[in-house]
C-alpha cells in the first residue's frame, strides 16, 4: 500500500524549497531592519489559548485533540495568540517597544483551494507597547516594505478602522460579544446574515444604516473620509475613532506609504482587532487573493496579562510566493552542486572523496556515489545542470593532478589538486 498526504498539506521539492527559503530570508532582513527580533513557538497549545477571542471561523476550522494525561490542544491556527502568551509569560518586563516576528506553519480545517490549505505559513510581526498612532502606521509600512523588496508589483493596499465599526455597534446598544459575529458577518461579505443579526440585536433603524452606508466607503483617503465625517455628524464617539483613524492615515505620510485605499468595509474574521485594520490583496490570485491581513487589537488581557497596545500583521506566506510566481520573479539563485567529482576507475571513489572534500571548501560539490561508468557520470551532471566536472584518474592523480571539465563548452583541462580551490563556475 502507498502512502499519500494527508488532504491539504504539501510536499515541498529542493526547487521550491530554494524558492521559500529566498522569500523567508528576505523577510526577515526586511523586518530585522524595523528592528524586530526572531522568536519561535510550539506548533501546538492549549485549546482555551487559541479559542480566546478567536472567532467563529477560527474555531470552526480547529484541529483539536486530546492528549494522554487529557488535555485539551489545538494546533496553531494562526501565531498572535501564541505570541501574545509568550509576550506575558516572557517578555512584559522588557523594555517596550517590544517588536518581534515569526515564520510558522499553521493548521485549519478548511477546503483545500488553490491558494487555500490545511496546513500553510504565516510570516508576521507583532509591535507591543506603543499608545500612538505611528506604531499602526508602521506595521503596514513594514508589510509594504516586504513586498516591494520581494519586486511584487500587482499588491493592493486596503485599510479601515473596526474601530468606527465597534463604535456604531455600541451607540446602537450592541455590546461587545454580540457585536463579534457581526464583525464576522461584515468580514465574509454575507449581507443577508448580517441584515439578519442587526434586526435581531434590535440595532436602531439610524444606526442601521449608518453602518450599512459606512461599510461601503472604499477609494482613495481624502475623499472616502469626507464622505465618512458627513455621514457621522454629530455622532461624537464614533468621530472620535474616526479621528483616530485619520491620524494612522497622517503618520502613514512618515513612511512614505501611499497609493493604498481607504476601505471601511474591512473587518477581519478574528474577534480581538480593534482599531485600524488593513489587508493586501494580489488580485491575480483570484479567490484566494488575500496576502496579508493585520490590524490592531486587544488579547493580552483576555489571556490573563496586564493592557498594553499591540499591532501587528500576518502574511499568508505561500500566497505571496504564489503572488511573485505569478508575476514571473526569479526567486533566489540556482542552489544545486557546482561540481560533480567523479572517479575515473574502479578503486577510485577514496580519493574522489577526498578531493570533494577539499573543493567544498571553495565550492558546492557533489561525489558520484553510483560508481558509474565516466560517460554515465557526465550525463547526469548534464541532467542536474551541474556546470563543472572533476575527473579523478590514474594518470592524472600520478601528476598531482585532476581533470577538470566544462560542462558548458566540453573543454577540459587539468589542474593541479591543490589549485581545486580557486576553480571558479562560469555561468
Ligand atoms: P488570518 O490569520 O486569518 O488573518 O490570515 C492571515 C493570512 O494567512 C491571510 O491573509 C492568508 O493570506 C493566509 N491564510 C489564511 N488561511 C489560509 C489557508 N487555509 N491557506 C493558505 N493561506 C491562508
Amino acid at each position: 500500500m502507498a502512502f499519500t498526504r494527508p488532504r491539504g498539506t504539501r510536499d515541498f521539492l529542493p526547487e521550491e524549497m530554494a524558492r521559500r527559503r529566498y522569500v523567508e530570508g528576505v523577510m526577515r532582513e526586511v523586518f530585522e531592519s524595523f528592528g524586530y527580533g526572531e522568536v519561535q513557538t510550539p506548533t501546538f497549545e492549549s485549546l482555551e489559548l487559541i479559542t480566546a477571542k478567536s472567532g467563529e471561523d477560527i474555531r470552526r476550522h480547529l484541529y483539536h485533540f486530546k492528549d494522554k494525561a487529557e488535555r485539551d490542544l489545538a494546533l496553531r491556527p494562526e501565531l498572535t495568540a501564541p505570541v501574545m502568551r509568550l509576550y506575558i509569560n516572557e517578555l512584559k518586563r522588557s523594555p517596550k517597544p517590544v517588536k518581534v516576528y515569526y515564520i510558522g506553519n499553521c493548521f485549519r480545517y478548511e477546503e483545500p483551494q488553490s491558494g487555500r490549505y490545511r496546513e500553510f505559513w504565516q510570516a508576521g510581526v507583532e509591535l507591543i507597547g506603543p499608545p500612538h498612532e505611528e506604531a499602526e502606521a508602521e506595521v503596514v509600512a513594514l508589510a509594504m516594505a516586504t513586498l516591494e523588496r520581494l519586486g511584487l508589483e500587482g499588491f493592493e493596499v486596503h485599510i479601515g478602522h473596526i474601530g468606527v465599526l465597534r463604535r456604531i455597534l455600541e451607540d446602537g446598544g450592541v455590546r461587545e460579544e454580540d457585536q463579534n459575529p457581526v464583525m464576522n458577518a461584515i468580514d465574509k461579505g454575507e449581507e443577508a446574515a448580517l441584515k439578519g443579526l442587526l434586526e435581531k440585536l434590535q440595532v436602531p433603524e439610524e444606526s442601521r444604516s449608518v453602518l450599512l452606508t459606512i461599510l461601503e466607503l472604499e477609494g482613495p483617503s481624502r475623499e472616502v473620509l469626507g464622505k465618512a465625517r458627513a455621514l457621522l455628524a454629530g455622532r461624537t464617539g464614533v468621530l472620535e475613532e474616526l479621528e483616530r483613524f485619520e491620524r494612522v492615515l497622517c503618520a502613514l505620510g512618515f513612511f512614505g506609504v501611499e497609493g493604498y485605499r481607504v476601505d471601511l468595509g474591512i473587518a477581519r474574521g478574528l474577534d480581538y482587532y480593534t482599531g485600524t485594520v488593513f489587508e493586501i490583496y494580489a488580485p491575480r490570485l483570484g479567490a484566494q487573493k488575500q496576502i496579508c491581513g493585520g490590524g490592531s487589537y486587544s488579547l493580552t488581557e483576555t489571556l490573563g496579562g496586564a493592557p498594553v497596545p499591540t499591532c501587528g500583521f500576518a502574511f499568508g506566506f505561500d500566497r505571496v510566493l504564489l503572488a511573485l510566481e505569478a508575476e514571473g520573479r526569479k526567486l533566489g539563485g540556482d542552489k544545486g552542486p557546482k561540481a560533480l567529482v567523479v572517479p575515473a576507475g574502479k578503486d577510485l571513489l577514496g580519493e574522489a572523496i577526498r578531493v570533494a572534500a577539499s573543493l567544498r571548501k571553495s565550492l558546492p560539490c557533489e561525489v558520484d556515489l553510483m560508481k558509474r561508468k565516466l560517460v554515465k557520470a557526465l550525463g547526469y551532471a548534464d541532467s542536474r545542470g551541474i556546470p563543472l566536472v572533476v575527473i579523478i584518474g590514474e594518470e592524472e592523480l600520478a601528476k598531482g593532478c585532476v581533470l577538470v571539465r566544462d560542462m558548458k563548452t566540453g573543454a577540459q583541462r587539468d589542474v593541479k589538486v591543490e589549485d581545486l580551490g580557486s576553480i571558479k563556475v562560469h555561468e
